[in-house]
């Protein structure tokens, strides 16, 4: 038996430190040098050549940004792994690596900020055809599959309102065309989502969300198959995207309860749906674990869990989600996710701050949404919050 044949609790907390750890430390040493000194070149020049284990650069690899790397690879049972220094710098780096002008991209309308950026200002500029599909509609996604691409890049359940993409059908029409099929995988985490297991070619992490799990700490990671991984490797290793030692400790130190937490999330999401699509004061609630979700059965059979985000729209206007929010305790007010804080914000005012009311609409965000990311508290306690805020109304 091996750490892959373990439960994702063990793997979370063991994969990359099966072997005893430097000085017999109980616990991965952040080790804070740039360069690996050697005093015999023969060694020196196996490990420059990839012929001997070792580092010699920290822009290249570095030990505990190589255990945060292999948890991360473990626990989405990929063939490579590779970090950076932030979410966007994965995803960039990712498209960066893999295309070429004349080659054209298919994702969906509503991927992250960052990366719909990356979509619509950055791609463009280098003779890139980018391609961006109604979420929802899966006969369209696979249309402009078949058109011919390089990538299909997706992400579900998506930012703000939770839509949910037939995995094992979108990537089945990338295979057809041999494309590259890229997931986000950062609402889902690997504790409730594995795309790589569905056919996915490679998965991106924001390790700053759920991975790290504490607000501390800004990560990437992109894992799947290895030769698709090293090419972006060799981009990064000389671009310089790195994560830093001390971050990926700070990420090791949470991904150990990242099962614990992320099944509390789960569960504590559910409870807070359940309570908010009864609530007379609210007019719409989405989250994939409710059935009346549209692509509750899609999330069902793709998920095992539906995830810690929730997001719901407060009757009245801005004045009303004025009163609402400032009346909740146990919350912070911020833009961020995946945290043990509660942590509540207003895509009007975060995610899609400079889009019009208007556009707004029309990627379905209502003017009084809130994305709501569960922590690790009580539920009792935060659907108390969630009451005391809406009798203020
Ligand atoms: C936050 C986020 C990113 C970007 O990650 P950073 O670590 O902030 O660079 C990408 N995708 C999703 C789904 C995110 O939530």
């Amino acid at each position: 038996m091996t750490i892959a044949d373990q439960d994702k609790s063990t793997i979370a907390v063991w994969a990359g430190e099966e072997d005893p750890l430097a000085f017999g430390a109980a616990q991965v040493p952040i080790v804070q040098s740039a360069p690996f000194a050697y005093d015999d070149l023969d060694t020196w020049l196996a490990v420059a050549l990839g012929q001997a284990d070792g580092h010699i650069y920290s822009r290249n690899t570095n030990p505990t940004m190589a255990v945060f790397e292999e948890k991360c690879r473990a626990l989405e049972a990929g063939e490579n792994a590779i970090s950076f220094a932030s979410g966007m710098a994965a995803i960039s780096n990712t498209l960066f690596t893999h295309l070429r002008p004349g080659d054209r991209v298919v994702s969906i309308k509503d991927s992250y900020g960052g990366t719909s950026r990356i979509f619509l200002d950055h791609l463009p500029h280098m003779g890139i055809d980018v391609d961006l599909i109604e979420t929802n509609d899966g006969d369209a996604i696979d249309d402009a599959i078949s058109k011919g691409c390089k990538i299909v890049y997706l992400e579900t359940p998506t930012n703000p309102t939770l839509k949910i993409i037939d995995l094992a059908r979108a990537i089945k029409a990338a295979k057809a065309q041999g494309a590259i099929c890229v997931v986000d995988n950062t609402f889902a985490t690997p504790i409730n989502q594995n795309p790589l297991a569905l056919g996915a070619d490679l998965v991106v992490h924001s390790a700053t969300k759920y991975l790290g799990g504490h607000d501390d700490a800004m990560g990437g990671v992109l894992i799947g198959k290895a030769e698709l991984v090293q090419a972006v490797y060799e981009y990064r290793e000389i671009c310089g995207a790195v994560l830093s030692a001390f971050s990926a400790y700070l990420l090791l130190r949470g991904m150990k309860t990242l099962d614990l937490r992320v099944k509390k999330q789960n569960a504590t999401a559910m409870e807070i749906a359940r309570f908010l699509d009864k609530h007379p004061k609210v007019s719409q609630v989405f989250y994939p674990g409710l059935e009346s979700h549209d692509k509750h059965d899609v999330a069902k059979s793709q998920m095992r869990g539906f995830g810690g985000m929730l997001s719901f729209s407060v009757d009245g206007g801005f004045e009303e989600l004025k009163v609402f929010l400032s009346k909740l305790h146990y919350v912070h007010r911020a833009a961020s996710l995946g945290s043990v804080n509660t942590l509540v914000g207003p895509p009007s005012v975060t995610s899609h701050v400079e889009c019009t009311p208007e556009q707004r609409a029309a990627l379905g965000i209502p003017e009084t949404l809130l994305r709501y990311s569960c922590g690790v508290e009580d539920s009792g306690d935060l659907i108390e919050q969630l009451e005391i805020a809406f009798g203020a109304l």
